[in-house]
């Protein structure tokens, strides 16, 4: 069955090979402070400004003493104290210990940490119970043995999330280099479409595509630009595309299928569109078209100077298969065009939990609307089992999922507890 679409495999491949191109010219720098930087992406390097940690620390409250001392189990004068913020202190006279908190500085001359929980204090001295011993090193973290004062700790590229921000911050940086978001023009297309605020008359819905894409984007790390939903005529399309000349991707959705009224990919080509490919063989999302418009005034478009071509998806109007194929294809070339080093998609393995009815369609590749259960109480695996649903069109059955189950092409038949892989948004 038109063999002539690529695979799911084939197509994936040359998107990530236009991503890895793409990604080549980063987008234009930015300032952000840091607490405004989760999500985006870094555009400078990360360097260590100082040893991590600065000095050797206790991980434990208790007292910093000579393991091989406090390990003859005999009292050990505390001959001081340390809080977490104190400055360095010591040194720790022979035979005593050092009164000391979590974080606080390690005084100089001892070589462990003996737990609080492990000693039995008395009259201004400690004795490390009968039952433990203390190794060197032991409730201690050596200066400098997380990163040394100078080492790269982030490439730029990076993603942001908390854990980068927390990194930043412990190095001093207050503001980051960030590569602006790309601006993602979003065109709803379709005669059958209202504004969400609007009252649907017989035969109308409501234009679910254009917020859910936007969301979509900007989890994606990119500016969402939703623009006014064009008519299915090929005048409105012209205009609309014109409209979104100055955008870094664009996103159309709906008339890319065979029906009479779509008029997307005709309308792509008017406008000098290079196709890399016009469907895959997917289910849900078939007849997803991608490809490039040059910025070439005689093709329509405004010349935009250095601007290169912009890349330009046609996905299915049926909201689901608007949203696999914007996971699996549009978010990847949308994280290139971020400035990110790592473009998607996201898969994981779950353990299969239901019987499942044959859900192979010869040649196609799925994703279907499933729910993972990623805190499984019995066994260590998350568990997945499909969502209940009534084809691409079920809002509800997506709005109930929270990845999608891939039903191989080779391989269709999954057998309740199999090993699977899931789309994970
Ligand atoms: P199309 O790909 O244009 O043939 O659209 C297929 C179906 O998807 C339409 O009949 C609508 O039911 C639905 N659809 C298309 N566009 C949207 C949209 N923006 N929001 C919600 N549903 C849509
Ligand atoms: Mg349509």
């Amino acid at each position: 069955m038109d063999s002539a679409l690529p695979n799911y495999e084939q197509a994936a491949k040359r998107i990530a090979a236009y991503a890895a191109g793409r990604s080549k010219e980063p987008p234009p720098v930015e300032q952000a402070s840091l607490e405004h930087c989760g999500g985006r992406v870094l555009a400078q390097r990360i360097v260590a400004d100082r040893d991590q940690p600065p000095f050797a620390r206790s991980t434990r409250d208790g007292f910093a003493c000579r393991a091989a001392e406090a390990s003859r189990h005999e009292p050990l004068r505390i001959a001081g104290a340390n809080r977490a913020g104190d400055a360095p202190s010591g040194p720790l006279p022979h035979g005593a210990a050092w009164e000391i908190m979590t974080g606080a500085a390690v005084p100089a001359g001892a070589d462990a940490v003996a737990m609080i929980e492990h000693v039995e204090a008395q009259d201004g001295h400690i004795c490390l119970h009968e039952s433990r011993t203390l190794k060197p090193g032991e409730n201690i973290v050596e200066q400098g043995a997380q990163a040394r004062a100078g080492d790269k700790l982030l490439p730029s590229g990076s993603a942001l999330t908390f854990s980068q921000i927390a990194l930043a911050a412990s190095c001093g940086y207050a503001r980051l280099d960030v590569f602006a978001r790309p601006r993602v023009a979003i065109l709803t297309t379709g005669d059958e479409l209202v504004a969400v605020e609007a009252e649907p008359a017989p035969g109308q819905i409501r234009n679910s595509n254009g917020p859910m894409l936007a969301a979509l984007v900007a989890a994606a790390g990119g500016d969402p630009w939703l623009l006014p939903t064009a008519a299915d005529n090929a005048a409105a399309l012209d205009a609309a595309l014109h409209q979104a000349a100055d955008a870094d991707l664009l996103l159309l959705s709906g008339g890319v299928s065979a029906g009479k009224f779509d008029l997307v990919e005709p309308a792509l080509a008017r406008a000098g569109a290079q196709f890399h490919f016009t469907g895959v063989r997917i289910q849900p999302g078939k007849p997803l078209v991608f490809g490039e418009l040059g910025r070439n005034p005689k093709a329509g478009l405004r010349a935009e100077g250095r601007k290169r071509p912009l890349p330009v998806f046609g996905l299915p109007g049926n909201p689901v298969s608007s949203a696999v194929t914007f996971l699996l294809f549009g978010a990847p070339v949308l994280a290139a065009l971020a400035g990110r080093r790592e473009f998607g998609p996201r898969f994981a393995l779950a353990r299969l939990g239901q019987k499942t009815k044959k859900h192979a369609l010869p040649g196609l590749t799925r994703f279907l609307p499933a729910h993972c259960d990623f805190n499984p109480s019995t066994s260590a695996e998350p568990e997945v089992a499909l969502v209940q649903w009534q084809g691409s069109g079920d809002l509800a059955a997506l709005a109930r999922a929270n990845c999608f189950l891939v039903v191989p092409e080779e391989a269709p038949q999954l057998e309740p507890g199999a090993l699977v892989r899931i789309l994970l948004p």
